[in-house]
């Protein structure tokens, strides 16, 4: 098999990160309907059922923080979600 150029090699890169992402959010949505979008019945990985400050992360254990976004509240993990 021909060596790749290196622009292959990221683009091939690119595909599948962005076919894991939509994996993840397919699998995401699924779960959310399985729960009839109930955040007290959604998995416990779930952001949603901790929806308020100070609740703890569900991935890292952390406290969620409270902010507003274009006028909404959002609620974050600064450790988890960090600005890009
Ligand atoms: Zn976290």
């Amino acid at each position: 098999m021909p060596e790749l150029p290196d622009v292959e090699i990221f683009r091939k890169y690119l595909d599948t990160t962005a076919l894991h992402k939509t994996i993840k959010t397919v699998q995401v949505f699924e779960a959310a309907v399985e729960a009839r979008a109930d955040p007290d019945a959604m998995p416990d990985g779930f952001l949603l059922p901790r929806r308020r400050e100070g609740a703890d992360c569900p991935r890292c254990g952390g406290k969620i923080e409270k902010i507003k976004v274009s006028g909404r509240n959002g609620y974050m993990c600064p450790d988890c979600q960090k600005r890009q």
